[in-house]
């Protein structure tokens, strides 16, 4: 992953498999089993960059030669936090990288006569303390995040810990993310050009919810 030029929070993928099976669920005709396999692949990839940066301690280990002090993760493995649905085949991915890592899943709508995102469902335990991994494959007007993010940070968490892991992002959502969570790191799989009249990206790959789970 590389950062992004213009956006100081932002890491784009720039690995030819993930381009490969992103440009693959782009296309209206790819099914809803190839769509969450392609999806989940994507995030097990972006694991390796996503954790990169977890501290090391070293832990002292008896091999069948000898003792010796190994490198081990120096924290409790990270809270992966999905949004629903969306976010369900992301984790997956995530989680078959962490399987120590606990899930905690997020829930929100978005009201139809306000068009701002209402919170349901909040299984977050408390996140003093831990590495937070929130998991929504489409960051667009920012909103439905911003939300997850504020109760993120009601239980507790530190935002330089939070970070956002996204299979395609715009321009619009990745600046309200700077604006208004500036510790915050963002890592996608593909920065797209814009958001439509509807606030869907463009070209981006559709409606991911309904994609995943065949309700189009
Ligand atoms: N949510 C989606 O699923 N797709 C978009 O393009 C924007 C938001």
């Amino acid at each position: 992953m590389h950062k992004h030029a213009d956006f100081d929070n932002l890491w784009v993928a720039d690995n030819p498999v993930i381009d490969h099976r992103l440009s693959e669920i782009r296309a209206i005709n790819t099914d809803k089993r190839m769509f969450r396999q392609n999806v989940k692949h994507i995030a097990q990839m972006m694991a390796y960059s996503v954790t990169q940066d977890l501290p090391r301690a070293t832990q002292s280990v008896e091999t069948p030669l000898e003792r010796f002090d190994a490198p081990v993760l120096k924290n409790e493995f990270p809270v992966i936090v999905p949004i629903l649905r969306a976010g369900l085949a992301m984790a997956d991915g995530l989680e078959d990288v962490l399987p120590e890592a606990s899930v905690a899943h997020i829930g929100m709508y978005r009201d139809h006569d306000t068009l701002e995102a209402v919170e349901y469902l909040n299984k977050l335990p408390d996140l003093a303390g831990r590495d937070v991994l929130l998991v929504d494959p489409m960051l667009a007007t920012g909103h439905s995040a911003a939300l997850a993010l504020d109760m993120i940070k009601a239980k507790g968490a530190d935002m330089a810990r939070v970070k956002f892991v996204v299979l395609v992002a715009a321009p619009e959502g990745v600046k309200l993310m700077q604006d208004k969570y500036p510790a915050l790191k963002i890592y996608t799989a593909a920065l797209d050009s814009h958001l439509n009249e509807n606030a869907y990206i463009v070209p981006g790959l559709g409606d991911a919810g309904d994609r995943s789970f065949g309700t189009v």
